[in-house]
């Protein structure tokens, strides 16, 4: 066996064979992958323009192991970068050149579910959906959906803080984690929350929500369940004007109803979804909005007479209520399927993902098509409006010269455009290796600076997912990025819209 050779990340290329042999004391020979061809599928995440291959892959079995390999990459000073089901759209899974990619897929076991407490224990590696499909006998379910949720890992969802159509009423991933299971760089294992509803010291379970796999890696997470609505409804509003229907969101909210759902889709995107999965959306809106009512039937029906009220009052041209299961479920198909669907528009798309105060939807809308018009690219929307979260899709082709680049200066004048009327530049999808330039205009130095004081006091030889998620003061200095405080907007486009 190889004595470990003590490399600096990105200095030196690591000794990969010294590094496999260390890694295979306790790790077994099937969950290394090192070979070309094995290496490829990890090449990027769910944001494909960005790719680069691994050093090495490795695919743990058990917590022993992960905590064997932190600690090897440790001593060795490779970088690491832990994967889920790889369906990020900010590129916070993009492996790096010199670093080891962690695939917690073989985490794929429910290792428990309590009904009399309401919550299940499962590995990190488990699918969204799986959860609620165990625990649906109980009649239980675990609230946050995302739109990947068929695909993505609980794992990843915590560490992006995931988000989804039912997070307005039940809350992100933050609010519905009791607890879990982390390995940090050097191999230790730390249980972060508990059982209980509180608990003393600093929340570090919150910390862990959203931190991008640059903490420590998660190998179990005790999860919220819900018991399951006994009734929901959707109601189906079309408008023929966009600001009209932003207005009809902000309206509902204010009268102090919290639907289950509050999504909104604007023209190109009604049509898309339309032609996948034939939901019956109406094709000359110009937005609708899908508003989802649940609880017990009194309730609901109580609600959806006071939301269909208030939609009329907001100018909606034409509303219809689901009649059946069937119907609400297919109401929802097409918003759901959304991103596929408008996949089938353009060879390429760039999903963007900002938020905003409900009350400037009308305005950064009208700031979007400003920008879609300047930079030649159409975009269609898409959004939890209810959560003031857009997902503004640029439509481009890779293959015409400069047109990805095109597409990134678009999507970035659409964030910091969030940034000015108030908002943030991420609502669920992180901001992985995507956003980091616009971290410099959402933060301040002194901001910047307290984020990678915490980096530090986890990971102080910075081998956790480095380059991703928090940009160095530098970077900064090198974008010429600057920071925007709200209400003292260096953003000229806000006076033209
Ligand atoms: C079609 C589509 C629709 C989507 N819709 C939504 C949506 O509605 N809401 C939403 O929030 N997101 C959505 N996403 C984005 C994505 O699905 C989520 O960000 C999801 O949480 C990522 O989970 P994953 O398992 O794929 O993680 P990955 O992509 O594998 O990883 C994401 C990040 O988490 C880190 N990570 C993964 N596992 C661990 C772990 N065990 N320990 C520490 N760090 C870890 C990685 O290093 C990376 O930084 C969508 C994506 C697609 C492709």
């Amino acid at each position: 066996m190889a004595a470990p050779s003590t490399l600096t990340p990105s200095s030196t290329t690591p000794d990969v064979h010294a590094l496999h042999a260390a890694l295979a004391r306790v790790v077994p020979d099937h969950c290394l992958l090192v070979e070309a061809e094995d290496l490829r599928p990890y090449e990027c995440d769910g944001l494909a323009a960005y790719r680069s291959m691994p050093l090495m892959v490795a695919l743990p079995e058990t917590i022993e192991q992960v905590s064997h390999i932190l600690r090897t990459c440790h001593e060795f000073g490779v970088p690491v970068v832990a994967r889920g089901a790889g369906t990020g759209l900010s590129g916070g899974a993009l492996p790096l050149s010199d670093g080891l990619l962690l695939s917690l897929t073989k985490f794929d076991r429910i290792l428990e579910v309590d009904p009399a407490n309401r919550t299940a224990r499962v590995q990190p590696g488990v699918r969204n959906l799986a959860i609620s499909q165990t625990v649906e006998p109980h009649g239980l379910y675990y609230a946050p959906d995302p739109s990947s949720q068929i695909v993505c890992s609980i794992g990843g969802n915590v560490a992006e803080n995931a988000g989804g159509v039912h997070c307005l009423k039940y809350g992100l991933t933050v609010h519905n984690i009791l607890s879990l299971k982390l390995v940090t760089i050097t191999g230790e294992v730390m249980t972060l929350g508990s059982a209980a509803l509180d608990g003393p010291g600093f929340d570090l379970l919150a910390l862990m929500n959203g931190s991008e796999g640059m903490l420590g890696v998660i190998v179990e997470v005790t999860v919220k369940l819900l018991p399951k609505p006994e009734f929901a409804q959707v109601v189906m509003a079309a408008f023929d004007d966009v600001e009209k229907a932003g207005s009809a969101v902000a309206n509902v909210i204010a009268e102090g109803i919290i639907p289950g759902g509050l999504e909104m889709m604007d023209k190109g995107c009604i049509q898309a979804a339309e032609d996948f999965v034939h939901a019956g959306y109406p094709l000359e809106a110009a937005a609708i909005l899908l508003c989802e009512l649940d609880g017990n039937q009194a309730e609901v029906r109580e609600q959806i007479a006071q939301v269909q009220s208030i939609l009329e009052r907001s100018g909606c041209s034409d509303i219809r209520i689901s009649q059946s299961e069937q119907e609400r479920l297919l109401f929802w198909a097409g918003r759901k399927a959304a991103f596929p669907a408008v996949g089938r528009l353009s060879p390429d798309y760039y999903c963007i993902d900002g938020t905003i105060p409900r009350k400037e939807l009308a305005r950064v809308l009208r700031g979007i098509e400003g920008f879609s018009e300047e930079f030649g690219l159409p975009v269609v929307n898409v959004f939890h409006a209810g959560d003031g979260n857009l997902h503004p899709l640029i439509l481009f082709d890779a293959n015409r010269e400069g047109e990805l680049h095109k597409a990134e200066e678009l999507g970035g004048r659409i964030l910091e455009l969030c940034v000015a009327v108030g908002g943030t530049i991420t609502g669920e999808h992180g901001v992985g290796v995507e956003k980091i330039k616009q971290m410099c205009v959402q933060f301040s130095s002194a901001e910047l600076e307290q984020f990678h004081a915490v980096k530090h006091a986890f990971d102080p030889d910075t081998l956790l997912n480095p380059g991703k998620a928090v940009p160095t003061l530098a970077r900064c200095a090198e974008f010429g990025a600057m920071h925007v405080h709200h209400n003292q907007l260096p953003f000229p486009e806000l006076e033209r819209f």
